[in-house]
């Protein structure tokens, strides 16, 4: 039997993994999510131990899947989507960091982007057809997203990015690849860019476009994302059956439903925390049980995460039984109690943020850049708080390379963090221009029926 997928708003039929990973986004502009969450054995887990991170993904994903991926092709699209590194390292006592930058973008959406790319591609093969992926990025999803599709024969993507709040490199990494990848700055805030892509999802005169999504709502995004706990898990624990403590810098929250996912597939986890910048939403809501976006989104130097509603939220709602639509209204609250067993989130704001990066630098000699610094605050905070697990190990994660910020990390440890070879390519490119001036969602359909 196949896992079936529901959407969150559950406004329209089940579909199979193929379904949700090519639509993206439900009919219903739900999201799609597990109807059940396979279990793996604790035994099973902490003999990951010795696998590679592509063979522990072989191992979980196919429960997930089931053959609609045959075994080769499942392990061919992980072996080359998963080619880089995840270093962990212990920082101190308890404490560790494992480093999802390592991918070709230096940013954790690398895991997802590259393996939604290839199955894409796959089932887009096996179909003799095409696709138009939109998607929307606050920061760091543009630039894995492009990157991960980039020449991908039968996909063409197109990525919408507000102009004034993303740093030089994350918009090159957008607007250097030209071939199948559009880019576009929009004169507005991650949330308008959002909308414009929801909107032309819903938009039936766009029907004849096989359009699809690559940001975090696709499951195919979120999938690949439960495989880093797994292994951070597996190289630091000493004993089966050992939890931990993840904190997880978070803005539209697939990151954390990667982790929640993989604790439902057995994962033994003690508590996530869920780091937040001054877009403090979730923290809000847990404490009030009353959901109230922050609207418009805050600013902070964590630009990735400045997200006021974040979309997987849903999924998140929807875990814990509950029911919430993309308009960010509650139908149905979900078990409180339960989330608060399981995750504490905390809001970190830039001061805090900026005080961690020059604190942690002091101590350890070692530089972490915004997200990673927002995840290592709260952690800290949690071990304030908690001080009785601090037996219980704690992994960081640690989401992009510093040298993505580096006015801010010179300003606040006046070194310039060393460039990964990845990017310095990228900076010495050629930009191409916007190829469209999009003010409102009427010129981004022309732009689409135009070209498409
Ligand atoms: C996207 C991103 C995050 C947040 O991940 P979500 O899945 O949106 O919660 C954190 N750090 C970096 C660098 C990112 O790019």
């Amino acid at each position: 039997m196949e896992i079936k997928f529901h959407s969150t708003n559950y406004n329209t039929p089940d579909v199979d993994f193929k379904t949700a990973i090519i639509r993206g986004q439900a009919l219903d502009k739900g999201l799609y999510m597990l109807n059940e969450i396979p279990k793996l054995e604790s035994t099973q887990i902490f003999s990951f131990k010795d696998l590679e991170l592509f063979e522990i993904g072989n191992i979980v994903l196919s429960k997930i899947i089931g053959k609609i991926i045959p075994e080769q092709n499942l392990k061919e699209i992980l072996g080359t989507a998963l080619n880089f590194k995840v270093p962990i390292e212990k920082i101190s006592n308890n404490d560790y960091i494992c480093y999802l930058d390592k991918g070709p973008t230096c940013s954790f959406k690398d895991f997802g982007a590259r393996t939604l790319a290839r199955m894409m591609e796959y089932f887009l093969e096996s179909e003799d057809k095409n696709a138009v992926i939109l998607t929307a990025t606050s920061g760091d999803t543009g630039g894995a997203v492009a990157q991960a599709f980039y020449k991908m024969r039968r996909i063409k993507v197109v990525v919408l990015y507000p102009k004034d709040e993303i740093s030089d490199l994350q918009r090159k990494q957008m607007t250097t690849l030209g071939q199948n990848v559009t880019a576009i700055g929009i004169n507005g805030k991650f949330d308008d860019c959002q909308r414009l892509v929801k909107t032309a999802f819903a938009d039936s005169d766009l029907k004849h476009i096989n359009l699809s999504s690559a940001n975090s709502i696709n499951f195919g995004r979120l999938m690949p994302q439960t495989l880093y706990y797994f292994w951070s898990y597996s190289r630091v624990v000493e004993n089966k059956g050992e939890k931990v403590i993840f904190s997880v810098p978070s803005g539209n929250f697939g990151n954390l439903m990667g982790g929640l996912i993989a604790f439902r597939m057995g994962l033994p986890v003690r508590k996530f925390i869920s780091a937040v910048n001054e877009n403090d939403e979730f923290p809000n809501y847990l404490e009030t049980g009353i959901y109230k976006k922050v609207e418009p989104s805050k600013k902070c130097i964590s630009n990735a995460m400045n997200v006021g509603h974040p979309s997987n939220l849903a999924r998140l709602i929807d875990l814990y039984r509950g029911q919430i639509d993309e308009l960010g209204i509650v139908h149905k609250d979900p078990d409180l109690n339960k989330i608060h067993q399981e995750i504490v989130s905390y809001s970190i704001d830039d001061n805090l943020t900026k005080k961690t990066i020059a604190d942690f630098y002091q101590k350890y000699k070692k530089i972490i850049e915004p997200h990673g610094a927002v995840g290592w605050a709260a952690l800290q905070k949690y071990r304030e708080i908690y001080p009785e697990n601090n037996n219980f190990k704690a992994i960081n994660l640690e989401t992009a390379d510093p040298a993505k910020f580096p006015e801010e990390i010179i300003s606040l440890i006046n070194i310039t963090p060393k460039i990964p070879n990845s990017l310095e390519i990228i900076q010495n490119k050629e930009e191409f221009p916007n190829q469209v001036e999009v003010n409102e969602y009427r010129d981004f359909k022309k732009f689409l029926r135009e070209n498409f």
